[in-house]
């Protein structure tokens, strides 16, 4: 982990040795890429080295997307898992703390009950008025005390329920980013996934319908090449947009994969599905894109999609497998077109 604490020379060593790494492999300059290969000098992230190795062995360049891959994989998490450190830690101490203030206030309040034990014994019958007078006075005294003993421990609690407040919206913060795509703000692959194993079991037991969308764009990597990695990330955004301002209620939208959208359409027939489908592809071609720094017009992008539904009792991937084989045959039949799960059926 970046952040881990080193000694100046050993961290010197291990920037040096990140900085050799990433530019013998060609990867592009950023903090984020520097992050990931000074990970990898300090060598003690297995899995990072075994991606590393496989992506090799593959013969795969280290391009923009794929070092965002990895660091999206391998510190993007370690991120969250710090904040989520972080906070359990302030919770722990709050709690301690809170705990010693309670305590006290236990200790305060019998020395306090021992003073008026004190000062009732001297509150005889025949107590003189200047006894009496000496003891309210000390009365009061103790009395005073309590109440500011006590005004500081209300003061501290309240602090420590705010202080508990923010820790619980870190934590919502934690949880929101480790569901969510960095992106494009949609749902990770992770959650959708999630969501599709929730969807397929209640469709199990109340024997509701639902279907899946598989988006891709097409011929996304000579947009890149032609208008820049940058422009497309903006695409992508926009294609996100698209797809969330499209759907509905608890129709649930994700980035599934690099280039790759997934609509998760609970309680909808397959007919329905193709419809929402059409209409989702039909409002991202017709979308111009601008570049918003030279105002010049690139055209507009499309999208091709695979529709399936679920069938009750399959497994999951089958589904999905369902859904991508209707996006292959729509990518083979030209594109910017929507395909039906029932054409495959038809082409056996
Ligand atoms: P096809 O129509 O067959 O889908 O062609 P394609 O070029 O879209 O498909 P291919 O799988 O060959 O390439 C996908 C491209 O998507 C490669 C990569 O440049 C681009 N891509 C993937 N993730 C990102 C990203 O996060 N940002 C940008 N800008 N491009 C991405
Ligand atoms: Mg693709
Ligand atoms: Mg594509």
């Amino acid at each position: 982990m970046v952040l881990r604490e080193h000694s100046l020379a050993q961290a010197l060593e291990y920037a040096r040795a990140a900085l050799a790494l990433a530019t013998e492999r060609g990867v592009p300059p950023s903090p984020e890429n520097f992050a990931v290969w000074y990970e990898y000098a300090v060598g003690d992230n297995p899995d990072l080295k075994k991606a590393v190795e496989i992506l090799e062995s593959n013969g795969k360049a280290f391009t923009t997307e794929v070092s965002r891959e990895l660091y999206e994989r391998f510190l993007g998490l370690e991120r969250q898992d710090r904040t989520l450190r972080s906070a359990s830690d302030r919770l722990g101490s709050t709690i301690r703390e809170v705990a010693a203030l309670v305590n006290d206030a236990g200790a305060g309040a019998k020395t306090y009950g021992r003073a008026l034990v004190d000062l009732t014994g001297e509150v005889q019958a025949d107590a003189s008025p200047d006894t009496l007078q000496t003891t309210i006075r000390r009365l009061l005294i103790e009395t005073q005390s309590a109440i500011q003993r006590n005004t500081v421990l209300e003061g501290r609690l309240k602090q420590s329920a705010e202080q508990i407040d923010q820790l619980k919206q870190d934590l919502d913060e934690v949880r929101k980013q480790a569901s969510t795509d960095p992106l494009t703000g949609l749902a990770n692959r992770k959650s959708f996934d999630d969501r599709l194993l929730g969807a397929a079991t209640e469709a199990m037991e109340t024997g509701s319908e639902f279907c899946l969308l598989l988006c891709d764009i097409d011929r996304f990597k000579t947009f890149n090449d032609n208008h820049g990695h940058q422009f497309g990330d903006q695409v992508l955004k926009l294609v996100a947009r698209c797809l969330r301002d499209g759907i509905k209620g608890s129709d649930l939208a994700a980035r599934y994969g690099g280039e790759e959208f997934a609509v998760l359409l609970p309680g909808c027939t397959l007919q329905n599905a193709l419809a929402i489908a059409d209409r989702l592809r039909e409002t991202i071609a017709t979308r111009r894109l601008v570049r918003r720094s030279t105002g010049e017009d690139v055209g507009a992008v499309t999208m091709s999609v695979g529709v399936a539904r679920f069938e009750e009792g399959e497994p999951i991937t089958d589904l999905i497998g369902r859904a991508d084989r209707a996006l292959y045959m729509a990518k083979r039949e030209g594109r910017n077109r929507v395909v039906s799960q029932t054409a495959l059926e038809e082409s056996v």
